[in-house]
């Protein structure tokens, strides 16, 4: 059997109809940047997100620099965040000259430590920016607790997480501005590279869309300099039929992940120390982008599944404050254990959607099999 990690030709042969009608429109149209379907993708994405403004842009990683820009980031700012993401996390805050301040994640979620993050804070934390890693919310309330005492703004990272809730609020209305990103592999994914904020502050609205207009509110006017990142009609279009998918979808991966918890019971590996599972949403719906497990010996794992025919990925292989284009910030090994060790047992298995029962039943036998014969 081949069961890949992600398989984005189903899902689009499914409503390959549907996607060729939108694309056409715009084609027919001639209208290519921020026409209407990207009005009316920011005006869906951001009430379903429960905010009250949608900004797109070019990429989830021009969010977050566009979420800093318009908090004027930059040298001698610092910016708080995790060190188990992916690079535009921290990238983001580096381009502006400001400074990734990284505190160490929570073991069973992978996302920020509040405990940790308490002690980061200095005169010159300017935002705080928590991951909703792998579908799953970061601690809000606790973040938000630090974040109110300090009057420190918070910065959701939702870029796996669309949909996402924590304690009955969705990803994207947690903090004062979110992120997210419609590359391919997330759960709404376009056909090519794409992005969107939320924000409820209507200032903060306005100068994400003049940030992303050169700086300019009114047309060849210009109050300061921005940059230029604008999400395409035609991604715009698509992602408006995909949309209407995503709470299916959305479902689909929950009990895919269910499916994966029961199967993993009843062979007895959940409880042989050889495996760990992903915890689930400890305050809110996760959404599955990724089912992340951590295992002993995970690379012979990974490679004895890759010759079963099961695609897998390691998210993330080097913490962030282990970079290399981050080492003038003077961490070593050590100095964050539970990314660092996570960065060593983590490992993504299939969980799309349109995954079936057989595969996962599969996946799960071979990996008992690699234990199992030990
Ligand atoms: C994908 C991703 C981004 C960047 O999004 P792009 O659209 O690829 O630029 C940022 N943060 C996280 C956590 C991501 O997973």
């Amino acid at each position: 059997m081949n069961v890949p990690l992600l398989d984005l030709k189903v899902q689009h042969d499914a409503i390959a109809d549907e996607i060729g009608l939108a694309v056409s429109g715009v084609l027919n149209s001639q209208h290519f940047i921020l026409g209407p379907e990207v009005r009316a993708l920011e005006e869906a994405i951001s009430s379903y997100c429960g905010a009250d403004y949608g900004i797109g842009c070019a990429s989830g990683s021009d969010a977050l620099l566009l979420a800093m820009m318009a908090l004027n980031i930059g040298p001698g700012d610092e910016v708080i965040t995790t060190p188990f993401s992916f690079f535009a996390t921290a990238g983001c805050i580096a381009r502006l000259g400001a400074k990734p301040v990284f505190v160490d994640v929570d073991a069973g979620t992978y996302n920020i430590d509040p405990a940790a993050l308490q002690q980061a804070i200095t005169p010159k934390t300017k935002a705080i920016l928590p991951v909703h890693l792998f579908g799953q919310c970061a601690a809000m309330a606790a973040i938000d607790d630090v974040a109110t005492a300090h009057a420190i703004p918070v910065i959701e990272d939702a870029a796996q997480s669309i949909g996402a809730d924590f304690g009955g609020r969705r990803a994207g209305s947690l903090g004062l501005m979110a992120s997210f990103s419609f590359y391919p592999t997330k759960n709404l994914g376009g056909a090519g590279d794409g992005g969107l904020i939320t924000t409820s502050d209507a200032e903060v609205a306005d100068r994400l869309r003049a940030m992303r207009a050169h700086g300019a509110k009114k047309k060849y006017f210009h109050d300061t300099v921005g940059i230029n990142s604008r999400l395409d009609s035609l991604q715009a279009a698509i992602l408006g039929v995909k949309f209407r998918y995503l709470e299916n979808w959305t479902e689909a991966r929950r009990r895919n992940a269910m499916t994966y918890r029961r199967l993993f019971g009843q062979s007895g590996l959940d409880d042989s120390g050889h495996i760990t599972l992903p915890q689930d949403s400890v305050g809110g719906r996760h959404v599955y982008n990724q089912f992340v497990i951590r295992a002993e010996r995970r690379d012979d794992l990974r490679l004895h599944l890759k010759e079963r025919g099961v695609g897998t990925e390691v998210y993330y292989p080097l913490p962030l404050h282990l970079q290399e284009c981050f080492a003038y910030l003077g961490y070593k090994r050590g100095d964050m254990p539970v990314a660092e060790l996570a960065s060593e047992e983590a490992l993504a298995i299939p969980i799309y959607p349109e995954l079936k029962a057989p595969a996962i039943e599969y996946v799960v036998d071979s990996i008992a099999g690699f234990y199992s014969n030990q």
